[in-house]
Parts: structure tokens; C-alpha cells; sequence
């Protein structure tokens, strides 16, 4: 029995005698030959044909039947056999847009050549047909991954399911999930009116079969099924969209009117369309997510007190927030992709970006003055992937209570100074106005060392109060390895008594430095006291100094108890003393003073320690250029 049906529309009989005996020779095909075009097209509606052939002997009427086949089955491959006088009609002709022609005299031979070569059935056809599928399958993926466009994905994954498996209409459904009801997402060939307020409840139709079984449907011609929306299809195909192995939606094709058949074949394309489309879906709401956290994100950073700049690599400005725009009057002007040494206009700003590789922390954070004398801390953090970030906080008020703290503290040291002196001169009295017993000398002794740690703070205190006010900010030419030879020699004695090994290794190309000498040396004499009074004895105490790349290093390290890691951000604080000196006396101003000498001198100071082993305290001071 020829399975494979063909349609050879020729009512006059004039090419059909001829063709009929040949074809039917094929076996394989079976001749479906109406009397007239209605009938064809009649015909079209129950049976889908593997290509159809049409003589246009009929003239107009005939010419009209072929574009009604062509738009009602657009992938029906058509074979046009034309009377010798077509040239009149050739542009009515072209427009059918016919896969084959052939002028009379016809060559049967001719004929069935094109048809194997169309038609599904022939030896290459098959081919033909994956061929087209692929194809369609292939740019489909492409425009998934390129359009972002989620509307025009699913009308295309829809349309191609129409197209390739010639059914009349087709859609996409998907479960809302806040009610639970399926609504059409894209659809083909369907009144847009109703596809606008289609909602189907998932419960006991046939789509929610295939939505909470997760599998397929099939229906075929011989069991029309009254499906919940109350239109009876003669063969359709539902397939489920599974993301993560549940259900979301289907994708279906049915035929309404047409008696035509679907094949699984038509399935399993389904299937592959039907996966591109859970693709798309993913996608664009994989995109939705990214777009909204973006939105969030760059809401946080317009909107925070703070400061932001972020910047790729190179220092071009990818982000630059309100308070930013604020602070540099920059008004609305485009920042994006300028270079932030060219927008704005602030020395520190471009010396804490110039020292953005920098690996220490103290290097990526800086204190910017502005135009109205309002104080910002900026800091600097590389952002892998991004470039750098920026963040400015307003520290002002903090510099202002700072200030009074300190101007408080001094003056407060200041008139201490003298009832102390009054009380360590009375003290030394005592013993020289009369006889003391051995206790009485005891008590005085302890008066004498509580009066003299007291002195000492108040000034550190005072020294501290001057060095930050500036107000023995005069400069000299100060060799540093002289005023270090000086203070090694002031610390000797000490060291010996508790048997410290010096190692010490002077670099004398230093040039001359502009700083104040007296501070520099109290400086050096503060961080070698630390280093002979956190040392045991028989330890080792290494003193150097170095020229590196126009700068002064100093390096004064020892072998003692060190600092515990969690406390090393705070040794530089006023007062800060680690847990692990409680039994040796100290003020916690030392290193105070350190560091602001360091810092008006336009140098740093950092320390390395290991709890127990060693620390290492490193300065640096800026060389002055020839
Ligand atoms: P202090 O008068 O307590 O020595 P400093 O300001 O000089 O005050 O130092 C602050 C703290 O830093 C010290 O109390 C100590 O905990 C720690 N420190 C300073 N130098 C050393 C060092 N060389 N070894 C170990 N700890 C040190």
C-alpha cells in the first residue's frame, strides 16, 4: 500500500494521463487527484500531502489555489506544471513561489525526479527535511543567546513549531505561579483577543495532565479529545517545558480544522523546541535577576552618605556617587570612562591612586582637605575583576574633637607640670632636712618613681600636643645616621646590662634630610627604648638604615616578646599597650609620638612583629629632591 499521499491538482486532465501511470509505477505514492480546486483545498484539511503538484492550465483560479495552498501549508513543497503560453502570466507565476517548474512538453521522468527530490519520500528528502529542522533549530538557539528579548524568543520558538511540523496554530502556556493558572505566553495563529484572556486552570484538563505528569501528549486523529477550553482538535501535541524536572509550561501544536495527522516525529521535535524555549525562559530570568540586583546596587551607592568612586584598571571611572558629584562640584557632567586623575582635581586623591598596588593598608588610605576645610578619610580597595573602589567618610567632626581632646590634654599636662616639681623638690627635702628611717626612705622612693613615671607622661603628653599643633615645625638639614649613632650611644649602657647583642648596619649615602632634629632623634630614641625594654635578656637588637628609591628607611627590630597579631592595628594609638606588657612600665604615648614625628616629616611608620619571636618597626622619610 503507497503510504505516502500526493496531491495533483489538474481538473482539465491535462498533464494528470501522462504523470498518473509513471507515478503510480513508484508505488510508493499515492495519486490524490480532486476534480476541482475547492475539492483540493477540501482535501488539504484531512490529509497532509508530501508535496502537491498543480498544473496551471486553470488560469487565474488556478494561480489563487496555489497561493491558498501555499499560505495554508507554507511548507508544502509545490511543483507547478505550466501550459506552453505561461509567459503572459510568468509574474503571477513567480509569485506562488513554487520549489520546481515545469513547461508542457512535461518529461514525466522529469517530475518524479523533482518530487523524490522534494517530497519527504525520496532517496534525498528525508535529509532534506532534518536538513531544514536543524536549521531552524540552530538559528533559534542562536537568537536565544543573542536576543534578550524574551517576547520575541517564545514567538519564534512557537512559530518554528507551526512551520516545521505544519499544524495550524500553536502556543506557549505557563503556569502563573502566584495563581496556579496556565496563560498563553506566545502563540500562532491564534485571535489575539483570546490569547490576551485565556486563563486555564491546571486541574483536570489535558494540559495539566502534561504539566504534573512532566511528559508528552500525542493525540492522533483517531481520538479527538474535548479539551477544557471546549475546542475539539483532530491531533495536537502538548509538550511539557521541565526546568529542573517541573513542569513550567507547554508547548503545543494541534490541528483544528484539518483532519491531519501528527507523527512523533513531530514529538521529538517538539521536545528539542520545547528545551530551547526553557533556555530562553532561563535566560531571561537569570538577566532579570542580574538586572535588578544592578538596580539595587547601584540605588545603595547613589544614594550612601559616603563617598564612591569605582574605577576600572586604568583609573577610569566606572561609578562616581551623588556625595562624589557633591564634594568636587562636578554638577551632572558625564564622568563615565574619564580618567580619575583628569576629573578631579585633588593632589591626594592622585597620590593615593598612584599607590594603589601598594600591598600595605596604611598606603591605600589617605585624609583629603577640601575647599571648605571639611576633613575626608579616602580609602582605597582593588575590587578583583572591577579595578578600584573609593571611599570617602567625612571625618571632620572626629579631627575637631581630636583637636580639643588634644589642646584639652596639654593644657591640663601643662599646669600639672609645676605642683609635680614642687612635690619631687619637697621630696628630696625631706631626707636632707633631717634623718629618715630606712622605711621612711622606702615611702620616699616610691614617691620619687610614682612622681617621676607621672613627669614622664605629661611629657610625652606635652611633646605629643606640640608635635601635632606644629608648633616645632622648623626645619634643618638633619643627617639621620648621625642622630642615630647619637641615640645608639645613649642606649648602650641599657643594653649591655641586659646583655642585648647591637646589630647595627648604616647606610651613609643618606642624604642630608629636611626635618627637625630633635624630634627625629626622640623618634629613634622612643623605638630602640621599646626595643631594649620588650627584649629579654641575651637578645638581639638590629638598628639599619637604607637608601631605596629616593627614600630613607629605618629599620629598628629586636628579638623580643612582640606583638600579639590582633593588637598590632592599635600600637600606634594614645595609650594602647598590648596585653602582653602589663608587668613592664610604659605611658602608651611612645609610639604616638613616633608616628606623628613620622608623619610631619611626611614619612610612615608600620610595624611586623610575630607574638613571642620578634617585630620589626620600619620608617620612612621622604629624600629631598637636588
Ligand atoms: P609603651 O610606653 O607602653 O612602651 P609605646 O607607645 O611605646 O608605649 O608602645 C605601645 C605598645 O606597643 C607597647 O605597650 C607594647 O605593647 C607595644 N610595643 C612597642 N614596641 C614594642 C616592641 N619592640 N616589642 C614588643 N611590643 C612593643
Amino acid at each position: 500500500m503507497p503510504e505516502f499521499p500526493v496531491l495533483f491538482v489538474d481538473p482539465a486532465r491535462v498533464f494528470l494521463p501522462s504523470m498518473e501511470e509513471i507515478l503510480t509505477r513508484e508505488r510508493r505514492y499515492r495519486i490524490l487527484a480532486p476534480a476541482s480546486i475547492p475539492a483540493a483545498l477540501k482535501e488539504l484539511e484531512t490529509v497532509a500531502p508530501r508535496a502537491a503538484i498543480l498544473a496551471m492550465s486553470g488560469g487565474a483560479e488556478a494561480l489563487d489555489a496555489a497561493t491558498r495552498i501555499r499560505t495554508f501549508r507554507p511548507g508544502l513543497p509545490i511543483i507547478l506544471l505550466l501550459p506552453k503560453n505561461v509567459a503572459k502570466s510568468f509574474s503571477d507565476v513567480l509569485r506562488v513561489r513554487a520549489d520546481e517548474m515545469f513547461v508542457e512538453p512535461v518529461n514525466p521522468g522529469d517530475v518524479l525526479a523533482a518530487l523524490n527530490r522534494h517530497s519527504v519520500v525520496g532517496t534525498t528528502s528525508p535529509i532534506h527535511v532534518r536538513v531544514r529542522e536543524l536549521e531552524t533549530l540552530v538559528q533559534l538557539a542562536k537568537n536565544i543567546n543573542s536576543q534578550l528579548d524574551l517576547d520575541q524568543a517564545l514567538a519564534s520558538i512557537v512559530d518554528a513549531a507551526v512551520r516545521l511540523t505544519g499544524a495550524e496554530e500553536g502556543s506557549l502556556m505557563l503556569v502563573d505561579p502566584v495563581t496556579g493558572e496556565l496563560y498563553m505566553r506566545a502563540s500562532k495563529n491564534f485571535d489575539e483577543e483570546f490569547v490576551r484572556t485565556f486563563r486555564m486552570k491546571v486541574e483536570d484538563s489535558l494540559a495539566g495532565e502534561v504539566i504534573s505528569r512532566g511528559e508528552p501528549i500525542l493525540l492522533d486523529d483517531e481520538s479527538p479529545r474535548k479539551i477544557k477550553t471546549s475546542f475539539l482538535v483532530h491531533s495536537l501535541i502538548f509538550v511539557p517545558l521541565l526546568r529542573k524536572e517541573k513542569a513550567i509550561g507547554l508547548l503545543g501544536v494541534d490541528n483544528r480544522a484539518a483532519r491531519r495527522p501528527l507523527h512523533e516525529s513531530d514529538l521529538s521535535l517538539m521536545q528539542a523546541l520545547a528545551e530551547h524555549a526553557v533556555i530562553a525562559l532561563e535566560n531571561a530570568r537569570l538577566h532579570e535577576a542580574t538586572q535588578t540586583h544592578m538596580r539595587q546596587l547601584e540605588t545603595v551607592i547613589e544614594q550612601v552618605e559616603d563617598g564612591v568612586i569605582i574605577t576600572d584598571p586604568e583609573g577610569r571611572i566606572l561609578i562616581a556617587n551623588r556625595t562624589v558629584r557633591g564634594l568636587f562640584r562636578l554638577g551632572e557632567a558625564p564622568l563615565e570612562a574619564r580618567l580619575l586623575k583628569e576629573v578631579f582635581p585633588n593632589l591626594e586623591l592622585h597620590y593615593l591612586f598612584a599607590r594603589r598596588q601598594s600591598e600595605l593598608a596604611s598606603q591605600r588610605r589617605t585624609e583629603i582637605t577640601l575647599a571648605d576645610d571639611r576633613i575626608w578619610s579616602a580609602h582605597l580597595t582593588p575590587i578583583e575583576g572591577v579595578g578600584f573602589a573609593i571611599v570617602l567618610n567625612d571625618i571632620t567632626q572626629l579631627k575637631e574633637l581630636d583637636r580639643l581632646k588634644s589642646e584639652f590634654v596639654s593644657t591640663v599636662s601643662h599646669d600639672l607640670r609645676s605642683p609635680l616639681t614642687t612635690i619631687l623638690g619637697y621630696v628630696d627635702l625631706i631626707e636632707r632636712a633631717g634623718p629618715v628611717t630606712d622605711q621612711q626612705k622606702t615611702f620616699i622612693r616610691r614617691i620619687q618613681n610614682s612622681v617621676g613615671s607621672i613627669t614622664t607622661l605629661i611629657s610625652d603628653l606635652l611633646d605629643l600636643g606640640k608635635i601635632e599643633s606644629g608648633i616645632d615645625s622648623q626645619k634643618e638639614p638633619v643627617q639621620l645616621n648621625a642622630l642615630a649613632r647619637n641615640a645608639l650611644e645613649g642606649m648602650r649602657g641599657r643594653a649591655e646590662a641586659k646583655q642585648l647583642r647591637l646589630d647595627v648596619s648604616l647606610d651613609d649615602s643618606i642624604p642630608a634630610l629636611n626635618g627637625n632634629p630633635v624630634r627625629l632623634r626622640q623618634m629613634i630614641v622612643n623605638l630602640l627604648d621599646n626595643a631594649v625594654k620588650y627584649t629579654p635578656e641575651g637578645g638581639t637588637i638590629g638598628f639599619s638604615t637604607r637608601l631605596e628609591a629616593d627614600q630613607a628607611f629605618l629599620w629598628v627590630s629586636d628579638s623580643g616578646i612582640g606583638i600579639p597579631p590582633q593588637e598590632l592595628p592599635y600600637v600606634f594609638n594614645k595609650f594602647y599597650r598590648a596585653t602582653n606588657v602589663q608587668n613592664t612600665a610604659g605611658t602608651g604615648l611612645g609610639l604616638s609620638i613616633v608616628k606623628s614625628i613620622a608623619e610631619i616629616h611626611g614619612g610612615r611608620v608600620w610595624v611586623d612583629s610575630e607574638s613571642g619571636k620578634e617585630t620589626k618597626f620600619t620608617v620612612v622619610l621622604p629624600v629631598p629632591k637636588e
